[in-house]
């Protein structure tokens, strides 16, 4: 079985004494390829680090919602900047509305727009973080895509991640072309909502994370999250879609994939030649294994 977790934040400080062993149950796990989430643009050079330890570890660069009074027009050319100094950066975020812990709602609004404008002109997907503000995000998204095609722009892709909306919410963000990702909140037992939304979305929109260190899935909860745990978040999903968790994994590892285009693990590679779910999701992105690892 092999999973991407779509969403990790290992950089910090909790990760520090141990990551390398946390690197290995990831890997013990079948965690091929891990996307690093952005809070600040000041991380860039700690991702730039893990990555070149552990090579399967993408990463994306942007400004988090409750992190907005660092927002200025300058920080937005520094996040384009760094969106293009390194082949690494798969997406831009994480940007989104979160009016649960932050009131500053306009300044939320000016960073969103900003990020999604250079997700756009660099043609990367956004990572959106969307807490009890799903009505003003699809409104916010709609009007951006609207705009888009009044102008004949390149459409906007992305994520809603560690999504906790419910069926009628999930609905507004596929109809508007995004993917749905799923975290250890999917877990929860009193989660109800969530789990009728992780069934209800398409095969092909379909992604998993932990978002760890944050909300460990059972039976972990409480404790420190990590990558190795997107397997019980893959296990759940596949329960609530009455599928195999093989194939649950099959088509959240291609999604990624296709939504970050992920190069293929060199080392998972290397390692397993001629490796069926490899080859399968190389063959569906119209690229052979080989030619990638001579890129
Ligand atoms: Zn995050």
């Amino acid at each position: 079985m092999q999973l991407v977790d779509t969403h990790v934040h290992i950089c910090f400080d909790s990760f520090q004494d141990d990551l390398d062993l946390v690197a290995q149950r990831w890997r013990e796990a079948g965690v091929i390829r891990l996307v690093h989430s952005c809070v600040e643009p000041k991380e860039f050079g700690k991702f730039q680090a893990i990555a070149d330890r552990f090579p399967e570890v993408s990463f994306a660069v942007g400004l988090h919602p409750l992190d907005v009074d660092q927002w200025t027009p300058a920080l937005g050319e520094e996040i384009r900047r760094l969106a293009q100094s390194d082949r690494r950066v798969v997406a831009i975020g994480e940007t989104g509305l979160d009016f649960f812990k932050s009131d500053q709602i306009e300044q939320q609004y000016a960073c969103l727009e900003a990020q999604l404008a250079i997700a756009v002109a660099l043609d990367l997907p956004v990572i959106v973080h969307c807490r009890d503000a799903a009505a003003a995000m699809a409104e916010r998204l709609g009007d951006f895509c609207d705009r888009q095609t009044a102008a004949q722009g390149r459409s906007l892709r992305g994520v809603m991640h560690c999504w906790g909306g419910s069926p009628e919410e999930t609905q507004w963000f596929l109809d508007l072309g995004f993917h749905i990702s799923f975290s250890g909140t999917v877990t929860f037992k009193k989660a109800e909502q969530i789990k009728a939304s992780a069934a209800m979305v398409p095969s092909d929109r379909l992604l998993i994370e932990t978002d760890c260190p944050f909300l460990a899935p059972v039976p972990q909860r409480g404790k420190r999250n990590e990558p190795a745990f997107v397997a019980h978040v893959a296990q759940e999903v596949a329960n609530l879609r009455q599928i195999s968790v093989v194939e649950l994994a099959q088509q959240t590892t291609h999604n990624a994939f296709e939504l970050f285009r992920l190069p293929v693990n060199r080392s998972a590679t290397l390692q397993s030649p001629g490796d069926e779910a490899i080859g399968a999701v190389a063959f569906a992105l119209g690229r052979c294994p080989a030619a990638s690892l001579l890129e």
